[in-house]
């Protein structure tokens, strides 16, 4: 089987880089494959402390407006979206796939990975690890967590 639809979760780290030329390798002169490249922009689950505040005499305050926290994280995606886009562009160019390169926010890495891999269908995660050694497990947490919360082939790459 071909994999036709490739995601690269991406942090700028080497482990990272090697994945992403294993990726292009496996699909990059393939016109009918697509090679995702996304990376995940950790958020707090509470971003306005609205549990501690709850229960203190600020209950009543908000510190920030929430319609203004929503467009400046939304502008605030965008621009790590083509920070990324900027960064990653002559490492993808001249590609015969489809390329696609993501921000997305969410809680952990392992969450944002798992979600994008469901909402795009990807068929094959290639991602780096550290592999810290046995204390540590064999590979790191990031990749051991994507494994177990995704139904696809994961390639894990030092
Ligand atoms: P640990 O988190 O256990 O200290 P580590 O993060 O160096 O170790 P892993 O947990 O295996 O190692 O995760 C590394 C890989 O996970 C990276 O090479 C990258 O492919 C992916 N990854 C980690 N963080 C992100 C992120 N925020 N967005 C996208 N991919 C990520
Ligand atoms: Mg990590």
């Amino acid at each position: 089987m071909a994999f036709k639809n490739i995601v690269v979760p991406y942090d700028g780290s080497n482990p990272s880089r090697s994945a992403l030329e294993i990726a292009k390798d496996l699909v990059g002169a393939d016109p009918e494959a697509t090679l995702h490249v996304m990376s995940v922009m950790t958020v707090p689950s509470d971003p306005f402390h609205t549990r501690p505040l709850a229960s203190e005499a600020l209950a009543d305050y908000m510190l920030v407006e929430p319609d203004l926290y929503e467009r400046a994280f939304r502008e605030n995606v965008k621009h790590m979206r083509d920070d990324l886009k900027a960064e990653l562009a002559s490492t993808l160019e001249d590609l015969a796939c489809e390329v696609v390169v993501d921000v997305m926010p969410d809680l952990t890495p392992v969450e944002g990975v798992a979600t994008y891999v469901r909402r795009h269908d990807c068929d094959l995660v290639v991602m780096g690890r550290r592999g810290l050694g046995a204390v540590r497990g064999l590979i790191g947490s990031v990749s051991f967590g994507v494994l177990r919360a995704v139904d696809v082939p994961v390639m894990t790459v030092k």
